[in-house]
């Protein structure tokens, strides 16, 4: 592989180096990971995209169990019959939840007001990539809203939601959204939001110039990996659901000599 052919640090890399730095030195490297954790996070996506009709229609618990069957069909068309277990079990699980969903976009209707909350579930853009040769950042923005004339990214997460607020690595993630679209529409890009759809809420979070100096250390980490030094493991919880395990049990030393 060839290091200097890497230009732009991903958004997704800035917030993984906050979960575990070696994680993303392996992600940089596309060494082969059990995509468990990917194909469950696209099937909430997937699902996240059908819930504006779900609460257009008279009996939305109905339509969310429509919705779960279609996203799973969808994702078993993209990921075939080897991902069948995991998208199954993706699918039970979000049967299991389907009253917090349904119940928590309720909530978010009260709150906020149909308008606030249809303007979520049928956003502006979905899916957006954005590059910037002054940053080096790119990153695909799952959603984007307007709010009061400035683009607010938002996050679409497969996690339960923090007791409150948002995750650390979803607010640094957030950042590097908000200095990208900042760019892009020359605005001040000053909020962002992250749908954590397990257990359905829509969590604001205020982009601070803090989160911004930390993506930018993130970024410049992260080029240090890529002209070769391997970050130390940063284990916990996270360990359970990577891919890389065994990779990562491999003593550094010769781990960078792999790599090279
Ligand atoms: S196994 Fe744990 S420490 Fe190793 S790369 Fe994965 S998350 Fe990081």
């Amino acid at each position: 592989m060839q290091h200097n052919e890497i230009k732009y640090v991903r958004a997704s890399d800035i917030s993984s180096y906050y979960m575990c730095p070696r994680l993303v030195y392996f992600q940089r490297r596309q060494v082969h990971a059990l995509a468990v954790a990917a194909v469950r996070a696209d099937f909430f996506k997937a699902l996240s995209h059908s819930l504006g009709s779900v609460m257009l229609s008279p009996r939305p618990e109905l339509a969310l169990d429509d919705a779960i069957t279609r996203a799973s069909d969808d994702s078993l068309l993209i990921y075939g019959p080897s991902y069948e277990q995991t998208i199954v079990g993706s699918a039970a699980e979000a049967r299991e939840i389907a009253m917090q969903i349904v119940t928590g976009l309720i909530q978010e209707k009260g709150q906020h007001g149909e308008e606030a909350l249809m303007g979520i579930l049928f956003p502006r853009t979905t899916g957006t990539t954005l590059y910037s040769e002054k940053l080096r950042i790119s990153g695909t923005v799952d959603k984007i809203v307007m709010a009061g004339g400035a683009p607010v990214p938002v996050i679409i997460s497969p996690s339960q939601p923090p007791k409150n607020g948002v995750y650390a690595s979803d607010r640094i993630r957030l950042a590097a959204y908000a200095m990208l679209l900042g760019e892009k529409y020359d605005a001040l890009c000053s909020l962002g939001a992250v749908e954590y759809v397990p257990g359905w809420c829509l969590r604001r979070a205020e982009i601070r110039y803090e989160d911004k100096r930390k993506a930018l250390y993130a970024r410049n980490r992260v080029m240090d990996m890529d002209r070769g030094r391997m970050p130390e493991a940063e284990r916990g919880k996270w360990c359970g659901a990577c891919g890389h395990s065994d990779a990562c049990s491999v003593k550094p030393s010769l781990l960078s000599s792999l790599f090279k």
